[in-house]
């Protein structure tokens, strides 16, 4: 990736919350802070297209549940926009670019001044039709109901602590695989380390809940709404692991790679839709917001 922009927040109780804009190479973290320190806060990574930013309102409404689950003071909804807009009109240039936004919860001193920042950068190039992935199942080690009998556990946050998920990552490639489904003890399809599940069944389209604890994802959202506009059609429910070795066709979903078909689950082979792979992306490149 290329830093090309950096917005620095002023998060202060005081009424003069605002922004700066700095050079992309500032340090803007203490050692002390809870970013670093504990992984402790929040953040959200939105696409840009020719320096728009694509389902900004969703990742919005993401980071202000972040925030809720987390105790973290409820984000400024207008500021962090704007901090997400300025930093994305530096991408004008670039066909796709993307902003991370962070907030943390500030320094381990306790001051409770919260820590924000947003990155405007240029991700590594990607195909127009993402290509296909060999992936694998891994057991996440909660059950489905996580999120209602241990909300502590932030199950459906999206957090900045993601050693896990990328830990998940490294244990694919030993596995021979790009990416992971992940799987509840109780045996249901949860979500990717970094994606959202959509599985095919017959002319049906089906992703898993956000009540089994995993992050509701905006990229599956639009592409819902694309499959739904062709005549598709889509729901959410709960899916066992059994029927994933059902399902007609897989992807894996989210803003930077789009709706990635899978080519391999646990090394069988699963067909790859390319029709309803290339219904999902080109919408989902068409996003004017
Ligand atoms: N689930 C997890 C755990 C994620 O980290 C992400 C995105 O990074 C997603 C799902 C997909 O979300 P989105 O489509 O909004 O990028």
């Amino acid at each position: 990736m290329t830093p090309v922009a950096l917005i620095v927040l002023d998060l202060g109780a005081s009424a003069a919350q605002d922004l700066a804009v700095v050079d992309p190479a500032t340090t803007v973290l203490p050692a002390t802070d809870l970013a670093a320190t504990r992984g402790d806060g929040i953040f959200e990574t939105v696409v840009t297209v020719a320096g728009v930013p694509q389902a900004s309102e969703a990742h919005l409404d993401r980071f202000a549940r972040s925030a809720r689950m987390l105790d973290l003071p409820e984000p400024d909804r207008a500021l962090w926009r704007r901090a997400v807009t300025t930093a994305a009109a530096h991408l004008r240039e670039h066909p796709r670019g993307a902003v991370k936004y962070v907030m943390s919860r500030g320094d381990e001193a306790g001051t409770g001044v919260p820590t924000g920042w947003a990155l405007a950068f240029v991700p590594a190039a990607r195909a127009e039709i993402p290509a296909p992935l060999d992936v694998v199942t891994l057991d996440r080690g909660y059950r489905s109901d996580v999120a209602q009998t241990s909300p502590w556990l932030l199950q459906g946050a999206k957090t900045l602590s993601y050693a896990v998920n990328m830990a998940a990552m490294r244990e694919a490639r030993r596995r021979d695989a790009q990416d992971v489904i992940f799987l509840s003890i109780d045996g249901f399809v949860l979500e990717g380390p970094n994606s959202t599940v959509i599985a095919r069944f017959g002319d049906r389209f089906v992703t898993p809940p956000v009540e089994l604890g995993i992050l509701p994802g905006t990229t599956q959202h639009d592409a819902f709404a694309a499959l739904h506009r062709d005549g598709r059609q889509t729901q959410v429910r709960p899916l066992t692991a059994a029927e994933l070795t059902e399902a007609s066709a897989l992807w894996l979903c989210s803003s930077t790679r789009g709706a990635a078909p899978i080519a391999h689950l646990d090394g069988r082979t699963v067909r790859v839709d390319a029709d309803a792979t290339a219904i999902m992306n080109h919408a989902l490149d068409d996003r004017k917001e």
